[in-house]
């Protein structure tokens, strides 16, 4: 029988507590499936400042099926993952985080749906053990953010732990854009979709790697990438504005003529001047953070560079990034 081959692919910062564990719990799942599968587990190392390089190195010193892939600095999850991507070499990826969040027991069942013909297999999180804020917020984001794009259906339960058939991971590798929101990636390429239910865990070991900024960030981010409704938003706005500022203007000058006014009115001056001021430069700051993501783009440098793969140097002349064949 011809073995399929699977790659789980495995993004880790700073994971030094919980990665050994990680990968008796992984082992315990995929050992009993050796004889169907073959396997590749895919480190990335994020540019870890304590011993993640090590460890993973330990593991592929005695287990020939992991594999990893050191960057040159730390760039974030968004980004490992596009390298992770680039060098991953199953017929499907699987990509699940160090923690243990993501019960590899999971893992089967998706390989199942995968076999009935499903290109994108998501974990779906029934149940999020975080705090009510934190479930509220992120609610609150992905129906705004849903609501904004047109392209685009996100929920909120789905994340990065997924099957991607090679069809979606070559889809997903041909969009190089630096600022990434993977998440809504996963949902403009198409394909066949399938959920799996799980119950999230608690981090096993370790800290959250994300921090509020950080958070910010990635959901600003989710927003430019798949909308430009903030823009239009702004000029519907300039466009109220106006009009009701034309309707008042008028309105006084039509109460002067017939009534007379003697000059008042000071505070209407005041609070218009600073409505319509912190007006402007919010719709300035909206155009900002398009701009300056048209910035980034536009220097078109390669998403990351690659420290070494499995020990032996990489040169950014034989970047991937550079040179994807599809
Ligand atoms: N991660 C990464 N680079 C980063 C931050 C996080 O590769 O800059 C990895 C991290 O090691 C973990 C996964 O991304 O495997 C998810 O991170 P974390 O558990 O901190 O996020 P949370 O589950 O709290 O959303
Ligand atoms: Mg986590």
């Amino acid at each position: 029988m011809n073995k399929k081959r699977v790659t789980l692919l495995v993004p880790a910062y700073n994971e030094e507590e919980v990665l050994p564990l990680f990968y008796n719990e992984l082992t315990k799942v995929i050992n009993p499936l050796e004889e169907y599968y073959e396997w590749e587990i895919l480190f990335i190392n994020d540019g870890s400042s304590d011993h993640t390089l090590d460890i993973i190195q330990e593991l592929r010193y005695k287990d020939s099926r992991v594999n990893y892939i050191d960057m040159s600095r730390n760039y974030g999850k968004e980004i490992g993952m596009l390298a992770g991507f680039d060098h991953a070499t199953g017929d499907c990826v699987i990509t699940l985080d160090a923690d243990l969040q993501e019960p590899p027991e999971i893992i089967p069942l998706m390989l199942n749906k995968w076999h009935e013909g499903y290109d994108d297999v998501y974990g779906r999180r029934c149940e999020r053990r975080q705090s009510v804020l934190k479930k509220a917020s992120s609610r609150l984001y992905h129906r705004m953010l849903a609501g904004m794009s047109t392209d685009i259906d996100l929920s909120a339960n789905s994340g990065d732990f997924r099957l991607l058939d090679r069809k979606c991971v070559d889809a997903i590798r041909a969009l190089r854009e630096t600022q990434r929101y993977t998440k809504g990636m996963y949902e403009w390429i198409g394909f066949r979709k399938a959920p799996i239910d799980y119950d999230i865990h608690k981090r096993a070991a370790g800290q959250s790697k994300w921090s509020v900024p950080a958070l910010m960030r990635l959901a600003v981010d989710g927003i430019t990438s798949h909308s430009v409704l903030p823009l239009r938003l702004a000029s519907y706005m300039g466009l109220t504005v106006s009009v009701a500022a034309f309707a008042y203007l008028a309105f006084v000058l039509v109460k002067a003529i017939l009534w007379g006014d003697p000059v008042s009115g000071y505070p209407t001056i005041v609070s218009l001047i600073l409505f319509l001021g912190g007006f402007i430069l919010l719709a300035l700051g909206i155009i900002g953070e398009y701009l300056g993501r048209i910035f980034l783009e536009t220097k078109q440098r390669p998403p990351y560079f690659v420290n070494s793969i499995n020990g032996k140097n990489h040169s950014a002349t034989d970047h991937k990034s550079t040179t994807i064949s599809l």
